[in-house]
């Protein structure tokens, strides 16, 4: 697919090929691993609650099926594009293959703004999407899942949706759903969770102590919430500092976390805590602290800001924090960096534990997930960081390199089929 300018696929291909060259990757498979499997686009028609019709356009997209089924969320949103459908679903096939799960890449995206249907009318919608979708997606094909505006009761009318079509109940289908019909303990906390492990095992590489060590968090939502929460219990770091969309607080003794997250419940932003001084993003980033976690939006790190951040290590909870010309420079003053691919799996490696839990038909208890979400959390941290020492790059690149050099590795042995 060809690159255009300002396309956010061009973006993934430029990470893609920093690392591809180091790997020295033949041009064959190099055509193949930057080219969309498939790319599905939909007409829905939904009676909206005025009895008038309107037809949304949706698509999915299958970037890389070769480690196995297509994984990835389904977006509602007015700015979906095929463009950024298809970069999100290379990115899922990275972090999937980096992840070490077995599965491929996908992304699914309806042009749509949820803020203005009602819940019948996007319980129509996603049902009428996946009925156009429905010979391309299965457990063994491809298995959604939530992203922007999309949640655990829209992938209950997913699963319900393909189950009627089948004609049996397949929760495998789809993760993310509600624990009641399938979905996996553990779930909800596990991006923080990895985002946790992955700020511990950066401590041990840089030479820190996390315990005690100093975080700041952007963004108080799912990940970032749950990621300050279980670095203050269970790793024992010191959390100062948490921004939202409003606005931010400070205290360098430490943020009483529990009673943020009462107070947010309430107050749906972390901003007029009391114990705390006020805080905003700009001065979140320039806060002399051990560890940074940019778990809000996209972009939030650039070249303007970067220079004035003083921390040792900054973990990617949100997918693309960090603008190319950021981590330069963030990584030439040798701030060690762990990208969003790596950071943030946890989330999609709880999925797969999800389907296989489904596919059993055995469920784990949350210790058990917890338990195997920790080795795997480990072990993909530890080839990234093998493979950025061999190579002398940053981790960035070394992931890449790992996810590329895996699903590159099976592409050679399974062969041309023709
Ligand atoms: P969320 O909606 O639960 O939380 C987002 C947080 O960001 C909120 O606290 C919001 O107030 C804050 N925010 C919004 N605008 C802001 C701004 N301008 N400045 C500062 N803060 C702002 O979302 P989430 O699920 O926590 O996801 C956060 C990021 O992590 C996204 O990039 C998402 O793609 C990524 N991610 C999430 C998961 C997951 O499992 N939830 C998995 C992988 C990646």
């Amino acid at each position: 697919m060809a690159a255009t300018s300002g396309s956010i696929f061009g973006a993934m291909l430029q990470e893609f090929d920093g690392a591809a060259r180091i790997l020295n990757l033949e041009p064959g498979i190099w055509k193949i691993l930057t080219s969309p499997k498939r790319q599905i686009t939909v007409s829905c028609p939904v009676q909206m609650d005025n009895g008038e019709i309107e037809v949304f356009v949706g698509y999915r997209v299958q970037y890389n099926i070769t480690l196995g089924p297509a994984k990835g969320g389904i977006r509602y949103h007015p700015n979906v594009t095929l463009d950024e459908v298809t970069a999100l679903a290379a990115w899922m096939t990275w972090k999937c293959a980096v992840a070490h799960i077995p599965f491929g890449g996908g992304k699914g995206g309806v042009i749509c703004d949820p803020t203005k249907m009602s819940k019948r009318e996007i319980e129509a919608l996603t049902r009428r999407y996946i009925a156009e979708i429905v010979d391309a997606i299965g457990p063994e094909k491809d298995v959604p899942a939530p992203d922007v505006n999309t949640n655990d009761q829209i992938m209950a009318w997913v699963m319900d949706t393909y189950s009627m079509h089948v004609g049996h109940t397949t929760t495998s289908v789809v993760t993310g759903k509600p624990v009641e019909l399938g979905g996996s303990l553990g779930r909800r906390e596990a991006t923080g969770r990895g985002v946790m492990i992955a700020a511990r095992e950066s401590a041990k590489h840089v030479g820190f102590n996390i315990k005690g060590a100093t975080v700041a968090v952007q963004g108080f939502g799912n990940v970032g919430s749950i990621s300050a929460e279980l670095l203050a219990q269970e790793a024992g770091a010191k959390i100062v500092a948490v921004t939202d969309w409003k606005g931010g607080v400070y205290n360098k003794q430490g943020l009483d976390i529990p009673k943020l997250l009462q107070y947010t419940q309430q107050k749906k932003t972390v901003d007029g805590f009391p114990d705390a001084e006020p805080l905003t993003n700009a001065d979140l980033f320039k806060l002399e602290v051990d560890v940074l976690i940019p778990a809000a939006l996209e972009n939030q790190i650039t070249a303007e800001n970067a220079p004035t951040i003083r921390a040792k290590v900054i973990i990617e909870g949100a997918n693309g924090p960090t603008t190319p010309d950021a981590n330069k420079l963030l990584h030439d003053r040798g701030v060690f960096i762990v990208p969003d691919i790596l950071a943030n799996s946890s989330g999609v490696t709880t999925s797969y534990f999800e389907w296989v839990q489904d596919r059993y038909g055995y469920f784990w208890t949350e210790k058990e997930v917890n338990e195997r979400l920790e080795a795997k959390m480990c072990e993909a941290f530890s080839a990234v960081l093998q493979t950025s020492i061999k190579y002398k790059v940053d981790m960035r690149t070394a992931a890449y390199i790992v996810a590329i050099g895996r699903v590159a590795t099976v592409t050679r042995m399974r062969g041309m089929y023709a």
